[in-house]
């Protein structure tokens, strides 16, 4: 049995908790907020074994930049002369290749099918009742152009073994019968999931709480004492936690913990907002519009519309244009949904720790030998949850992995 503190309470850090109770372990959270402030809170809720391509991919830095004059954007980069901005910079655009994204499929889609699993392991073992469906995911499109670009996509995700296929508007109107939707096709990956977040995090938190796990809450961790390559405690403003082993599961503040360590987690925040509404809007399979780049959930009691990806360091601002942007996507691709300027203001951000090649740093360093980073999932953390914990676990406890780990190492060259 070994002493573990982890640093930060989001879904990653409560998954590893969760696998390193399960295997015996005595284990602390410490978060530097009251918990349920994360991106793990805002998030599409979606198990996602069908994004199979990483961001970083051919093609994406030209539209990046293109994107960057229209402040409506859905992927928007601020230029900032910042050594940490200008380093992940140079690492996102040298893995923007098709090589990056050959080699990163096969992790990407098995780290995925794993935590589909796992979630549904860890429902069914601990009874919990949070929503957890397998409606699929549609890819609704409005041209010609993004239909073809879809129709490729799902040609990979096909060879690949995975449940999809392309969907007529007869088809779509019968799947779909509770509200319009103006598209010209549609594809569904039928083998992705969808849950609710926030019913996940709290009946974790409270189970691992009844299971004895000490939740220090509201607790920055500022500083980090170490020595010969080991980590003796780490400090808070009020307390020094001291462990066998730590766990580096901050989002996208970790890399300002890593440092301090001589650790280079290569980490940009990528802001994204959500907007509820819980009028029924007659949406009951979750979707992305395809040109928009915006996510609908419907998720227990609610619907969730999801969007956007500011990469201009870490700030919560609400940019209203933004907000508006969703919205306004919604109704071209659902007549019948109209958001309200009080579920408009209602809006909330949240950080999405980006790697620049697509894939979380999941492992140790060579430079610290007990701690064990579990960051940089972007837009995957959440389906990636469950088995990020378990392979954090398995690394503590000194177990075979469940899953090959060096696509993920942290020391990785880019
Ligand atoms: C709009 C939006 C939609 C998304 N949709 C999806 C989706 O559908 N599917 C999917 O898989 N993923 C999705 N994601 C991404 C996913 O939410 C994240 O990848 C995931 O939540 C990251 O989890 P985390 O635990 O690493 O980070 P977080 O949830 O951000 O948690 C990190 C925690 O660390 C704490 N912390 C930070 N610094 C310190 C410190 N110094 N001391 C103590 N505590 C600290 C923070 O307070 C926070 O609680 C989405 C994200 C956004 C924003």
């Amino acid at each position: 049995m070994k002493k573990v503190t982890i640093i930060g309470g989001g879904i990653i850090g409560l998954c590893s908790a969760y696998y390193l109770v399960k295997e015996g372990h005595e284990v602390s959270i410490v978060d530097q907020s009251s918990i349920g402030f994360g991106a793990s809170y805002i998030n599409a809720g979606y198990l996602t074994p069908s994004h199979i391509i990483p961001l970083a991919a051919p093609g994406i830095v030209k539209q990046g930049i293109k994107w960057m004059f229209n402040s409506s954007s859905p992927l928007y980069v601020k230029p900032r002369l910042n050594a940490s901005f200008l380093d992940w910079a140079w690492a996102f655009n040298k893995s923007c290749s098709s090589e990056n994204v050959k080699q990163s499929i096969k992790a990407i889609k098995d780290i995925n099918l794993l935590s589909v699993d796992l979630f549904s392991e860890l429902k069914a073992t601990e009874n919990f009742g949070f929503q957890l469906e397998n409606k699929g995911l549609l890819m609704l499109c409005q041209t010609e152009a993004m239909l073809k670009e879809e129709i490729h996509m799902a040609t990979i995700a096909s060879n690949e073994g995975l449940e999809v296929n392309e969907v007529s508007l007869d088809e779509l109107k019968k799947i779909e019968p509770g509200t319009t939707i103006n598209s010209i096709g549609a594809i569904h990956y039928k083998c992705d999931w969808h849950t609710t977040p926030h019913e996940f995090m709290s009946e974790m938190s409270s189970w691992l709480e009844n299971k004895g796990v000490s939740f220090y809450k509201n607790e920055k961790v500022i500083d980090i004492k170490a020595s010969e390559g080991k980590i003796k405690s780490v400090c808070t403003q009020n307390n020094e936690f001291s462990a066998d082993e730590f766990v580096l599961a901050a989002g996208s503040w970790s890399n300002l913990l890593s440092k301090k360590l001589g650790i280079n987690v290569r980490l940009e925040a990528g802001k994204g907002y959500r907007i509820n509404k819980e009028e029924d809007t007659g949406i009951s399979i979750p979707a992305i519009l395809a040109e928009a780049k915006i996510a609908i959930t419907p998720m227990n009691g609610f619907t969730r519309f999801a969007g956007t990806m500011e990469i201009a360091g870490i700030n919560h601002k609400i940019n209203p244009i933004r907000v508006e942007a969703i919205a306004k996507a919604v109704e071209r691709y659902y007549p019948e949904v109209v958001i309200s300027e009080a579920e408009k203001k209602q809006a909330a951000c949240g950080l999405r720790p980006v790697s620049p090649d697509g894939k979380p740093f999941i492992g140790k360093s060579s430079k610290c030998t007990n701690l064990t980073i579990a960051t940089g999932h972007a837009m995957m953390g959440w389906s990636m949850g469950p088995a990020t914990g378990k392979l954090v676990s398995e690394i503590i406890s000194d177990k075979k992995t469940s899953l090959h780990l060096d696509p993920f190492h942290p020391d990785r060259k880019f």
